[in-house]
């Protein structure tokens, strides 16, 4: 049985943002249908949670609205609904992260917003969701480190910049490299990335299939290995890498990415580390594929954790 974390507060109206956020509903609905996956609400993180790791400024913006440019720097029309649904969203990665702890592995229904950082949003992300998790379980000493797994297409610089306080955060970022690409984002810093020890990345050629991608992710996982394994693996499992992707130069069906999916739990499973993974980015305009995409995330990792 896997507990998948989802509260339909999660989203708040966007408008017609290009972030397909209906589709965390559609999922819920789809995995109501699989009889080994148990849909939970979780409770919405307190802003102590939120301190740790943001700044003051920054988090009064967004729960406020002022000043405006800071509340909207992840790129969304600032709305008042947008504060108690980041709120939730966190709750949601925090939740699953302690189900996690308890019966190795777990779900949230949520992005991890890997392009926050401490003073500002980037690139849709709001709140870095992978990180508050990773101090709030570290205030409460339920954790000593934590490793994310970031699989998004994009690269996980906010995640990468706040590991670098952080020696006890190891952050594995493995992206589509195509800068010329029409990416959602116009950020210049979206696109920079700086890897340090415990932050490290690497990036896939345009037109990456399921081999080198999977070559790069053992790697990776290496990497993971001799940094030492963590108490607890946060698995970013973007559905952004997918080929019919509008921002994807790699060449990965869904067959491919369940595999992806697959060899992370496997690697979990096999070194005994608990998992949670959340949902990240996926912008394919049919979002019944994007949904599929992550429905198969789900399907992989009752095919391992049986
Ligand atoms: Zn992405």
């Amino acid at each position: 049985m896997i507990t998948a974390y989802y509260h339909p507060g999660y989203a708040a109206p966007l408008g017609g943002h290009v972030m397909p956020i209906g589709k965390f509903a559609l999922l819920a609905e789809a995995l109501r249908a699989e009889p080994r996956v148990r849909l939970a609400e979780p409770a919405p993180l307190g802003e102590a949670d939120l301190l740790r790791v943001h700044m003051p400024e920054y988090v009064a913006a967004v729960r406020s609205g002022e000043p405006r440019a800071l509340a909207e720097s992840q790129k969304f029309p600032w709305s008042p609904d947008i504060y108690p649904s980041v709120l939730l969203t966190g709750g949601g990665c925090l939740a699953a992260a302690r189900r996690a702890l308890e019966a190795g592995i777990s779900a949230a229904l949520v992005s991890g917003f890997h392009h926050a950082h401490a003073d500002h949003g980037e690139g849709f992300c709001t709140f870095n969701g992978l990180v508050v998790t990773i101090d709030a379980l570290r205030a409460d000493r339920e954790v000593g480190s934590v490793a994310v797994i970031d699989l998004d297409l994009h690269y996980g610089n906010g995640t990468a910049s706040l590991a670098a306080s952080r020696p006890y955060l190891f952050n594995l970022s493995i992206y589509g490299n195509d800068y010329r690409q029409n990416q959602p984002f116009r950020d210049v810093s979206v696109l920079r990335h700086v890897d340090g020890e415990n932050h490290q990345s690497i990036a896939l050629p345009n037109g990456a299939g399921r081999t080198e991608m999977l070559g790069a992710l053992d790697e990776g996982l290496g990497r993971l290995r001799a940094w030492g394994l963590p108490d607890l693996l946060l698995y970013q499992a973007g559905a952004d890498p997918y080929r019919e992707d509008p921002y994807s130069p790699l060449d990965l069906g869904e067959d491919d990415l369940r595999a992806r999916d697959r060899r992370v739990f496997e690697f979990a499973r096999g070194e005994g580390v608990p998992l949670a993974w959340v949902l990240a980015g996926g912008y394919t305009a049919d979002t019944r594929k994007v949904v599929e995409v992550h429905h198969n995330t789900f399907r992989a990792a009752l095919d391992v954790y049986r």
